[in-house]
């Protein structure tokens, strides 16, 4: 089956979505495909903070019409150390905020857009390669539900198939690029339960670190340092809560039933390049990072941002310039957001080698933070996240 379009975009995430609605936006049409179907898109459990130029976009472009009165504004949080909470004042201190809106609510209202609007999205469409991408017809080669063959001609190919998709090595070829794991991971559980914090506590206790997060007024999310290798059966409930209520002294959390458990391997990563011809990478196929500074998701809807415009005046403009430019303008803030997401990750986990004079020097870290209003500026600005290129 051999069809054709403006722009193909594998991967239904944040970015293929969002990019897709700004095309449309702009009259630009587009395919959509994704491998899972609809229902395991929606229901799948990842991000939940989004930055103020996030939530911004998705307000003004209609992508999201719930998110303003869904979600729930956040004016700071809390780093917990050495027995003590230290509120960072976002407000305050830089005048922006961010939104508690979990992700696959944002895919919701993204899915439930584009296909008001009569957009092609197609789900169950699994890319296998990609095709004369050095050419002016890229191609995106395909498996249909029924395990048919698709071909879909573009004028461009979008990468937004995640870490593990196939768009990202066909991009920069087997030299992928720069690449760090990290010796430890995050437990996750969902658990129903009321909040036990009005906002996010990052707490640095001596046996590891704990994110205590919430999602709704009766569902909370929360974390905690684990080895990668953990098995999420291995605990049970009790030994879970235990763990939890260990690292966040000073506080009570309020248990309830856990539904859900997983561990999150922690990863950076940056490719090498992030176009080649005319097949580029958005999102996580373009860059990874730890989830400590909640910057994965909205990092995908900035490149997003600057993509939608340089497409623009490709297909509209026949101007080539700013896609030319796209590499290097979006590079700018992945290395800010990697630098913070790892900052963030090394100041407030406890390596297993770390030795007494590491976690002293720690704590001196997140003192000379909390106890500068400049420290506590740097966080507040890149946490709520740097202005879009809009
Ligand atoms: C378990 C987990 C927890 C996370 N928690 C956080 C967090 O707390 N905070 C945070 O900021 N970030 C978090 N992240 C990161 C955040 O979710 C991602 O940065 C974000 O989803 C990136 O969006 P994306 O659209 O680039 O990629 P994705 O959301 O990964 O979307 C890619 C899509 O492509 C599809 N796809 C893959 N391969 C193919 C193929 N061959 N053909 C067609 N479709 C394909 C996939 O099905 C998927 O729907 C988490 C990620 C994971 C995996």
């Amino acid at each position: 089956m051999n069809e054709r379009t403006r722009v193909a975009i594998v991967g239904a995430g944040p970015a293929g979505l969002l990019l897709a609605h700004l095309l449309d936006r702009e009259g630009i049409a587009s395919i959509v495909i994704d491998s899972r179907s609809r229902e395991e898109i929606e229901s799948t459990i990842r991000a939940g903070i989004l930055e103020q130029g996030t939530v911004e976009i998705l307000h003004e472009t209609a992508a999201s019409t719930r998110v303003l009165e869904a979600g729930t504004r956040h004016d700071g949080i809390e780093l917990r150390f050495a027995g003590a909470g230290h509120r960072i004042d976002f407000a305050e201190t830089v005048g922006r905020g961010v939104w508690l809106y979990p992700q696959h609510e944002v895919l919701k209202d993204l899915i439930a857009a584009r296909l008001a609007a009569g957009q092609d999205l197609r789900f169950g469409v699994s890319a296998v390669a990609l095709d004369d991408v050095e050419t002016s017809r890229p191609r995106v080669i395909a498996r249909g539900p029924g395990g048919e063959r698709i071909e879909i001609e573009a004028d461009v190919v979008i990468g937004a198939d995640g870490s593990r998709g196939v768009t990202r090595e066909a991009v920069t070829g087997p030299h992928g690029g720069f690449y760090r794991e990290y010796p430890f991971a995050w437990f996750g559980v969902l658990c129903e339960a009321p909040p036990s914090a009005d906002e996010l506590i990052y707490s640095s206790s001596p046996d590891g670190f704990a994110l205590i997060s919430q999602r709704s007024p009766t569902v909370q999310r929360m974390y905690f340092q684990c080895d990668p290798d953990d098995d999420p059966a291995a605990y049970s409930e009790s030994e879970l809560w235990d763990v939890l209520q260990s690292r966040v002294p000073g506080t009570t959390l309020h248990e309830g039933p856990i539904f859900q458990r997983d561990v999150l391997r922690f990863r950076s990563f940056v490719a090498h390049q992030l176009r080649r011809g005319r097949a580029i990478l958005v999102g996580d196929a373009a860059h990874t990072v730890p989830p400590t500074g909640a910057k994965g998701m909205n990092l995908a809807v900035a490149d997003v941002v600057l993509l939608s415009d340089a497409l623009r005046a490709l297909l509209l403009e026949a101007d080539e310039r700013p896609l030319d430019a796209y590499p290097d303008r979006a590079l700018e803030r992945i290395w800010k957001a990697q630098h913070f997401s790892w900052w963030m990750t090394s100041m407030l986990h406890v390596a297993p080698d770390a030795s007494p004079f590491d976690r002293a020097r720690q704590l001196g870290e997140l003192r000379s933070v909390v106890g500068s209003a400049h420290g506590r500026a740097y966080l507040a600005e890149a946490y709520t996240g740097w202005p879009l290129a809009r």
